[in-house]
């Protein structure tokens, strides 16, 4: 099959990984909730990344996704906090060896320079199209500056990303952009929960593109994953794994995810003698999690599908796996049975990454004691003790 195609991943949490296993979004006032994504991940960990821990942390969890088929991602780290910090991302990114592309978004402190250094960022690492690293600009409309970003980014000629969530209050900025006509086909939204009637139509009409982080939005309180509103409303969507401080990065479980919340809404209709939509197949949750993420990040015409013509970016999976075995349905045997480990074989652009179940060309023991050093000092520096059994 194509490789998957995640389009969502804040990649430099990878250190932080099950940190939060049991946080949500925002505090709620609950002294569960006190440890929580905004507070805990956003303002404290990411506030203390030098330079060489983004670096350890992209590429760590780049190789981790490559060895699960994940062929592509959109990366989107927060923690521009210098031109150095950038650099380190997208060399983290690129030294996985796998299709990436750099989502530059924001960054805090004085050597901060979002969002201005993209045109430098631009001309230095991406000014071809032909590499397998490409470039998205971030434009969260909940900081101030979104709209010099914007600017800057469509100036560029880059697609331009944001989380889109209700929670967060965003729903009357995004409706106002929406009406005066600033969303184009070179969105990405990311999320899209509790939005109103009106900004989904914007949305459509401008043939934006939505990333849903199913297994997330219902863990940590995005809202409810709007599977059937992208569907109904018929907008190209893709499926991203956002952070592994509170998620894994596998795409089964995405899959998975996706399906059997869709189904789970329309059998609720069905047995309430309600009319009804029509259940997700499990050609179209692969259809999502492959040519679905190829169209939002303007792949399409390199990826997502096996196509001649395309670059190669394909997996092998073992259907002969005491998991899986015997064969008798090729679509739901990937999607409701298999897992990462029958992944075994896994190609970037014609190039083989990993073959008959091993990582070719890594060190990992020494990456992954090189991560467990960046855990050390992030914990240490933001001052949160790590409880193994919190
Ligand atoms: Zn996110």
């Amino acid at each position: 099959m194509p490789g998957f195609v995640d389009t969502h991943h804040h990649q430099f949490e990878t250190a932080l990984r099950s940190q939060l296993a049991n946080g949500i979004l925002i505090n709620d006032g609950r002294p569960a909730n006190t440890s929580n994504y905004y507070d805990t991940i956003l303002q404290g960990f990411s506030m203390v990344y030098r330079p060489e821990d983004v670096y350890i942390n992209e590429l760590y969890g780049g190789i981790a996704q490559l060895d699960a088929g994940v062929t592509t991602v959109m990366d989107v780290s927060q923690i521009h906090h210098s031109p150095e910090h950038s650099d380190a991302a997208i060399e983290g990114l690129r030294d996985a060896g796998r299709r990436g592309v750099f989502g530059y978004f924001e960054g805090w402190g004085d050597r901060a320079k979002y969002p201005a250094d993209a045109a430098r960022i631009k001309e230095q690492y991406f000014s071809s199209d032909d590499q397998l690293t490409t470039m998205v600009m971030g434009g969260e409309i909940y900081l101030p500056g979104y709209e010099e970003a914007w600017k800057i980014g469509r100036e560029l000629g880059l697609p331009i990303a944001l989380h889109v969530v209700g929670t967060f209050g965003m729903q009357p900025t995004f409706d106002e952009l929406g009406a005066a006509g600033m969303f184009g086909d070179d969105n990405i939204f990311i999320h899209m929960t509790g939005m109103s009637d009106d900004g989904w139509k914007y949305a459509a009409d401008a043939g934006a593109h939505i990333s849903l982080a199913v297994p997330i939005e219902m863990h940590m309180r995005h809202g409810t994953p709007p599977i059937q509103k992208a569907i109904d409303m018929g907008i190209s969507t893709s499926l991203s794994t956002d952070v592994e401080c509170t998620m894994t990065a596998d795409f089964f479980t995405q899959m998975r995810g996706l399906i059997t919340l869709q189904r789970m809404f329309a059998n609720e209709k069905a047995l309430s003698a309600q009319e009804y939509p029509e259940l997700m197949q499990c050609m179209q949750a692969l259809r999502h999690a492959t040519m679905g993420g190829a169209e939002g990040l303007k792949l399409d015409r390199k990826i997502g599908s096996l196509t001649p013509g395309k670059e190669a970016d394909i997996l092998l999976l073992d259907a002969e796996a005491m998991n899986v075995a015997p064969l008798n349905n090729v679509p739901g045997a990937v999607v409701t049975l298999m897992e990462r480990n029958n992944v075994d074989t896994v190609m970037v652009a014609g190039q083989v990454k990993k073959w008959k179940g091993q990582m070719l060309g890594f060190d990992l023991d020494r990456l992954r004691t090189e991560l467990e050093g960046s855990r050390d000092y992030l914990f240490e520096a933001a001052g949160i003790e790590r409880d193994l059994f919190a």
